[in-house]
């Protein structure tokens, strides 16, 4: 889908939400400024979390708590990790095993500790300034 505005791109978050379980890994693929965050913002709001989303850029992860589901839901930001060791230390593997959703940017480095069965949205900025959204 195409989406004209961070709105739109927060919405669509929202609506995947609906179809997302606790244990769902989503990975988030895009350059830097493609609207990856947005994207988790509405996917946290659509879960029942009101408050602030940021990226975890230096915190790599950050807790929410989805008062839909009532459990945490974890949201991930790879852009600075060096390294699968570096993403074994902050325990990438207790987080993937917990039965939580983890919503994941920035995820290329971390590929060879995923599951197979993870959710792909790829997000791209077009020429006119909207993004193209793709899900499988
Ligand atoms: P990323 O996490 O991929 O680096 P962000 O989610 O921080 O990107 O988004 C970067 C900027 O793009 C934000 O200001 C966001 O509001 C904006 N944005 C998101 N979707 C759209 C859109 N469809 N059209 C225009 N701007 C958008
Ligand atoms: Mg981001």
């Amino acid at each position: 889908m195409i989406t004209k505005g961070p709105t739109e791109t927060r919405d669509a978050g929202r609506k995947l939400a609906a179809k997302l379980r606790a244990g769902d890994v989503l990975l988030m693929y895009g350059d830097l400024g493609a609207g990856k965050t947005a994207f988790v913002r509405g996917v946290l709001h659509g879960l029942g979390y009101e408050g602030n989303v940021s990226s975890p850029t230096f915190a790599i992860v950050n807790e929410y708590y989805s008062r839909r589901w009532e459990e945490p839901v974890y949201h991930f930001d790879f852009y600075r990790l060096r390294s699968l060791d570096e993403a074994r230390a902050i325990g990438l593997e207790d987080y993937l095993s917990s039965g939580h959703l983890c919503l994941m940017e920035w995820p290329e480095i971390i590929e060879p500790l995923l599951p197979d069965d993870t959710l792909v949205v790829r997000l791209s900025e077009n020429p006119d300034g909207s993004r193209t959204l793709e899900a499988r």
